[in-house]
């Protein structure tokens, strides 16, 4: 490669740049033609080129390569088009790097690399700039000139003269495109592409858009900076003129409104008696408050903050003293029944008395809806003389609604908690957190946690609430909280609970309830004297039974409001007597009933078993159903089932299999057909183990073809051996099949102790039959085993006196040894005969399906 120096130095017209050309690769920077430029060589390849090309003159191709390390630099990425250079001095510098000082001259295309080692070189030609259309090339310049003068007004650092500069080189449109793109600080990628273009009008094209999106880039940024310092500007400004104006009102003797307001709220503060570090927070955001516009955001939230500090009851407190013989007078007062309930109400109090503090479990009330959970509670509360507090936690999923949002949030406020201690002005109110088993949890956060915090009496001595942030004392609150099933009450919250249960009612005690407390409640709710109204049982008993299907109640309550309105009603127009409701106004004024009275099956039946459930709103009939139809030995399961219910349904269906041959069904039955358990009213979801000998008596019915008793009632949990084990709600269940006039109810054995929980009168009129494992049910629920069994032994003995009779007949009179062998040959023939009967007669039991004994 020859080293040619330059002739002149000045654009170079002709191509007189030399055929090949060492390759000098470009990574962070653009050279123009003309322009002056030093570059740091790191690179030890470029290096090596500049030590074999270092005089002066000689000339190099500057080529951009999109590579970001040296060795990521491969030929074939290299741009098209470079710039002949032409070296001007080269300085070795400290650390072994090399500075050259260049000078573009013109553009080069690079046709074909020619080597890699020891440097890059390359074959290059000129290639042709086609000029353009002159009148577009003049319009762009004309455009390029005017935004240059714009960029040097928005930006400082360019000279004010910058248009003046270029206008010098406007004989070369080509040339001033490039030395516009060398001055303006152009994105790399811009110069790049403006370096690569050859067409001039393009290349103008580009750096009139170039400096146009650089002009708005600019003004943006210093829209945001005059729009931040205006406001700063604004703020301190008010500042000022609002510390001017106070004095001058001072001066004027009159009061700044703001200032009015701050010691309104100061006067307030002392005046209700504020604890001492409640005050100081009070002081300290007025003192904000006051240099603060009256109108600012910032000023809102500090007077709702402080009217929440002030309105709290830090230290207002209602009597302390526990009076368990007014609690007691109070409670039997107010509530029919419940004597154990209000027993163990009683010695909690009188528990916490004796300690003289509240560090102890809380109380919960655990029943159905409707049996007076919330009324024992306000009970208590104003037995105390304590103020009654409600919060339902029913559907609260974030965390925040039982502790409170930060004031840092818009339209933050406190929690639950706060909110509700406000309103009752007393800080030590008796408290009641219904629903705990309804409480849901999502990614804001559990609110069992928080509400496990409140509860505690370790933490619940200083709580704090988010908005609040200051320390509010609950240990002396007495928290009640409600559920109607533990099963869902968080494991965690329940273990700092002392459960009380509140069962629900039977018909008898609803209606005491009713004539002693609701009827009167409600009359004088209406307008009327307690005694103006009365019903009849049987009237008050069609309610029960027709229109109220619960445990509790509260329906009935609703029922007899009814009656009330209409009475009031029929008082307004004049009427002056009294009320005696009888059975036919029922429904006269409520509408024809809603509910159907549980009704057993008319009579034994195949595949139909009766069993007992139990319900949120008390106890009630579940009839199961079981097919058999021609099939695969397929288990079909409908009604909608929970999954621990169908669990118990397959586990029913293989004992019943395991138990085949006792049951005299033919084995063969299991695989040829297909078995269909439906559970009726299929639109209410059932789960629960608690039918299993309900569901394996109906399958083995459906299998056997023998009818369940219609008037026995089954519940009971099956295990996979057969053992029957115990269930919940007996006590409900079993009023449930009083209800229906059920006479027999098989339950398991070890629920037996639960029985003393069912009425006397009730358990007087009724069977009662534990049993410890399957089998003894199929002796009791099978319809006629009893008979049946009977019938079979009858008709056996009848055949052996027949036999026996045709034999002495046949036989008169035989010597010693033909009587002795003829006794043989009878023992023989009735030990076979006697077997028989037994052997039919346990084929037909278990076809009714029991063991005969
Ligand atoms: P819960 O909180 O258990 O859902 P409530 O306490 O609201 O039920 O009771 C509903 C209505 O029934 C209230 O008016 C209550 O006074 C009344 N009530 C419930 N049980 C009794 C009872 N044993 N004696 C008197 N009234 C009762």
């Amino acid at each position: 490669m020859s080293k040619r120096p330059m002739a002149e130095i000045g654009p170079i017209l002709e191509c007189d740049v030399p055929s090949e050309m060492p390759v000098l690769p470009l990574m962070s920077t653009i050279v123009f033609p003309l322009g002056v430029t030093s570059l740091q060589v790191r690179i030890e390849q470029s290096k090596a080129l500049l030590r074999d090309y270092s005089d002066p003159d000689t000339l190099i191709a500057l080529v951009y390569s999109p590579a970001r390390k040296e060795q990521d630099i491969r030929p074939e990425e290299l741009s098209k088009v470079g710039l002949a250079a032409r070296v001007i001095r080269i300085l070795n510098m400290p650390a072994g790097n090399v500075q050259v000082t260049l000078e573009g001259l013109r553009r080069v295309s690079i046709e074909e690399i020619l080597r890699t080692e020891p440097y890059l070189a390359a074959r290059v030609s000129c290639p042709v700039e086609s000029p353009g259309e002159p009148e577009t090339v003049r319009a762009l310049v004309g455009r390029i000139l005017k935004s240059l003068r714009n960029l040097s007004q928005l930006d400082k650092t360019y000279p004010p003269e910058l248009d003046n500069i270029f206008s010098m080189n406007l004989g070369d449109p080509g040339l001033f495109a490039d030395t516009v793109a060398s001055i303006v600080r152009f994105p790399l990628e811009t110069k790049r592409k403006i370096v690569e273009t050859l067409p001039v009008e393009e290349r103008l094209q580009l750096v009139a858009d170039g400096i146009d999106s650089e002009i708005a880039r600019l003004s943006v940024a210093e829209d945001v900076v005059r729009r931040t310092s205006e406001q700063m500007d604004k703020s301190q400004r008010e500042f000022f003129l609002r510390q001017q104006l106070m004095e001058i009102r001072r001066l004027l003797g009159e009061d700044d409104p703001q200032e009015m307001l701050v010691r309104e709220i100061l006067d307030r503060a002392e005046g209700i008696g504020l604890p001492r570090h409640v005050l100081a927070v009070v002081h300290e955001e007025t003192n904000r408050l006051r240099y603060l516009p009256p109108a600012s955001q910032e000023s809102g939230v500090i007077r709702n903050y402080v009217d929440w500090l002030l309105a709290l009851p830090w230290s207002r407190r209602s009597p302390t003293s526990i009076n368990l013989d007014e609690v007691a007078r109070r409670l039997d007062e107010e509530h029919f029944g419940l004597e154990k309930v209000k027993e163990r109400i009683l010695e909690y109090l009188a528990v916490l008395k004796l300690k003289n503090d509240f560090k102890g479990p809380v109380l919960c009330f655990a029943g159905p809806p409707g049996t007076g959970k919330t009324s024992l509670g306000s009970s208590i509360a104003r037995a105390m003389g304590r103020a009654c507090l409600r919060m339902s936690v029913g559907g609260v999923r974030d965390e925040a609604e039982i502790r409170g949002h930060r004031r840092t949030y818009i339209g933050s406020r406190p929690g639950k908690i706060i909110r509700s201690l406000r309103d009752s002005n007393s800080s030590n109110p008796v408290f009641m957190i219904d629903e705990i088993d309804k409480m849901g949890h999502d990614a804001q956060g559990d609110p069992a946690a928080a509400l496990l915090e409140v509860l505690d009496p370790e933490q619940n001595a200083h709580f704090i609430d988010h908005y609040i942030e200051i320390p509010f004392d609950l240990s002396e609150t007495l928290f009640i909280t409600t559920a109607n099933v533990l099963d869902y009450v968080p494991p965690a919250l329940l273990d700092r609970l002392e459960v009380i249960q509140i069962p629900g009612y039977m018909d008898e005690e609803k209606l005491e309830i009713a004539r002693r407390h609701l009827i009167p409640r409600e009359a004088k709710k209406h307008g009327l004297a307690a005694t103006d109204i009365a019903f009849e049982d049987a009237a008050l008993i069609k309610m029960l039974r027709e229109y109220t299907r619960e445990a509790g109640v509260r329906q009935l309550e609703r029922a007899i409001d009814t009656f009330c309105r209409k009475a009031a009603r029929q008082r307004t127009t004049g009427y002056t007597g009294n009320w005696r409701f009888t059975e036919a106004d029922v429904e006269k004024v409520l509408g024809p009933p809603y509910i159907l009275p549980d009704r057993p099956e008319g009579k034994a039946e195949i595949g139909v078993a009766t069993g007992l459930a139990w319900t949120a709103t008390g106890g009630d009939l579940l009839l199961i159903e079981a097919l058999k139809m021609r099939g695969a030995g397929r288990v079909i399961v409908t009604g909608q089932l929970g999954d621990v219910m169908k669990e118990s349904v397959q586990a029913a269906h293989s004992y019943v299999r395991a138990r085949a041959e006792m049951l005299c069904i033919d084995p063969k039955l299991f695989d040829e057909f297909d078995m269909h358990i439906h559970f009726p009213e299929g639109a209410v979801p059932k789960d629960g183990p608690s039918a299993g000998i309900t569901i394996v008596m109906a399958i083995a019915s459906a299998l056997a073809e023998a009818p369940i008793r219609n008037d026995v009632a089954m519940t009971g949990e099956v295990t996979l051996r057969g053992k029957v084990i115990a269930v919940g709600g007996l006590k409900e269940k079993i009023m449930a099949a009083h209800r229906a006039g059920i006479k027999t109810v098989i339950f398991p054995a070890d629920n037996q102790k639960d029985l003393v929980e069912v009425p006397e009168t009730i358990r007087a009129s009724m069977t009662f039959v534990p049993v410890a494992v399957v089998d003894e049910v199929f002796q009791h629920a099978f319809a006629g085993v009893a008979e049946r069994i009977a019938a079979l032994e009858a008709r056996a003995a009848r055949r052996r006196e027949k036999v026996a009779a045709q034999k002495k007949a046949a036989n008169p009179k035989k010597g010693s040894s033909q009587r002795k062998a003829a006794a043989q040959r009878k023992a023989a023939r009735s030990a076979r005969q006697g077997a028989a009967p037994r052997r039919r007669a346990a084929r037909v039991n278990a076809r009714s399906a029991a063991s005969p004994r």
